[in-house]
This record gives C-alpha cells, sequence and structure tokens, in this order.
C-alpha cells in the first residue's frame, strides 16, 4: 500500500512557545519501496515516523495509508489500522527478557486476537524468514544484538504490514550485523511490497535503499548525492 503524507506540520509544546517538529513535510511512499531518511539529533526523524504511523496526529496535514486519510477515521479504526497494516521497528528491539523468540511473536498475534494455530504458522514462517528458525526457543539473553533485531522484524510483520516504519535499528549493531539487518528490510520490502521508511544516521546503509531523503530542522530534502555512500 502507498503512504502519503502532505503538508504535515507537527509542533510540541515548549514553554510559552511551540517547537516545530515538522514543517511542511510531504512524502510519498510506494509499495514495494524503501526510503531512507537520515539528518541530526533533534531534526524530527522520529516524529515523521509516529505521524507516519499514527501514533500523533499532525497539527495540520494529512496522512493517508492506500488513499484513506487516517484523520479521517475514529480511534478505535485508526488502532485497528495501526494493528493491522503498519509494523514499527525501533532503535531497541524491545523484546520481553521472559519470553523466547517465538513467544515474542505469539504475542503480538494474541493481542491482535488472531487464532493461536494461525499465529504459530505465521511466527514459525516468520522467524524461518529472518533466518532465526533454529533460536526459536530462545530468550534475549541468549540472543546477539543482531539476533534480537531480527526478532523485532519479524514480530513487526505478523500483522502483515503495508507500511514499515523503521527507527535508526543499527545503532546498537556493529557494521556487519547493521549491514545485514538493512538488507533484510530492503528484502522484506521488495518481498512483501511494504511502503518502508529507515531511519538511518549510517550513511553506507543508504546504497541499499532505493532514495534517501535528509531532515534538517523539521524540514524534509533531497539527500545530498555525495554523501551517499
Ligand atoms: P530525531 O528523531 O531526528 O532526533 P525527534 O523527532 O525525536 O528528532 O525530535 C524533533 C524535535 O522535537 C526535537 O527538538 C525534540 O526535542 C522535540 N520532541 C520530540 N518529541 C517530543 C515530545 N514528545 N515533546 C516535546 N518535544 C519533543
Ligand atoms: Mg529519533
Amino acid at each position: 500500500m502507498t503512504l502519503t503524507m502532505t503538508g504535515v506540520r507537527l509542533t510540541y509544546p515548549d514553554g510559552e512557545r511551540r517547537l516545530t517538529a515538522l514543517d511542511d513535510v510531504s512524502l510519498t511512499v510506494a509499495p514495494g519501496e524503501i526510503v531512507a531518511v537520515t539528518g541530526p539529533s533533534g531534526s524530527g526523524k522520529s516524529s515523521l515516523l509516529a505521524v507516519a504511523g499514527t501514533l500523533v496526529t499532525a497539527d495540520a496535514g494529512t496522512v493517508e495509508v492506500d488513499g484513506v486519510d487516517v484523520s479521517g477515521l475514529d480511534q478505535k479504526r485508526r488502532d485497528r489500522l495501526r494493528r493491522e497494516r503498519i509494523g514499527f521497528v525501533f532503535q531497541q528491539a524491545n523484546l520481553l527478557a521472559s519470553l523466547t523468540a517465538v513467544d515474542q511473536l505469539l504475542l503480538v498475534a494474541h493481542v491482535a486476537g488472531t487464532s493461536r494455530d494461525t499465529a504459530r504458522e505465521r511466527a514459525t514462517e516468520l522467524l524461518d524468514y529472518v533466518g532465526l528458525s533454529a533460536k526459536r526457543g530462545k530468550r534475549p539473553h541468549e540472543l546477539s544484538g543482531g539476533e534480537r533485531q531480527r526478532v523485532a522484524v519479524a514480530r513487526s510483520l505478523m500483522g502483515s504490514p503495508a507500511v514499515l516504519l523503521v527507527d535508526e535499528p543499527t545503532s546498537a549493531l556493529d557494521a556487519e550485523r547493521g549491514r545485514a539487518v538493512v538488507g533484510l528490510l530492503r528484502d522484506i520490502t521488495r518481498d512483501r511490497k511494504t511502503a518502508t521508511i529507515l531511519v538511518t544516521h549510517d550513511p553506507r546503509h543508504l546504497g541499499l535503499t532505493d532514495r534517501a531523503l535528509v531532515m534538517r530542522d523539521g524540514r524534509l530534502g533531497a539527500q545530498d548525492p555525495a554523501a551517499v555512500g
């Protein structure tokens, strides 16, 4: 599905004034396309994902998921859209310490009300897809950082998302594992036709994506081609 953001403006309260986190941001991501967003800390990258993922409502502008304006949906429909059609992967894998890899995925399915058999089948398939079949019974402390992030990626796919929003997934990983995770995200984008936004600070990842944009002071622009590694 296509993700379209048009004229998005987001401000946060900042004492007596408002801080502008997103300033007239427009972006379209097609199905099967992975777009990188770079930019300095505090420039608004995470805010962009929060609005794209309907976690935060913009002050102005629209967010459309496959042509549906999410601001026109009531809270319940928006929550369902987010749960079923939008996948998130954050900097930290945010796994629960007491659960095995497969149970991390089953928990999401349980919350979504998916039947247990369907969920098991899907969790098994996804762990296989991210190359972790052999680790399905391992808890987070028994997994490497890269493996934990792969579990988080598999978990984000449990609802078969149309939109995948990924925030600096490799900052806790070494270069090689980081590249592998970004390569996996690109494969997922291609195979599952997700509209993917990848926030990354690593210029070496830009060559793995279809396009690279840069965020500066809440404004989204084209990446300087010289910076693409
Ligand atoms: P980035 O991800 O590029 O580091 P963020 O989107 O997190 O940038 O932040 C953009 C700006 O908005 C920063 O100045 C940050 O301090 C501010 N900000 C982010 N989240 C909040 C919030 N929940 N409340 C107030 N200000 C925020
Ligand atoms: Mg951020």
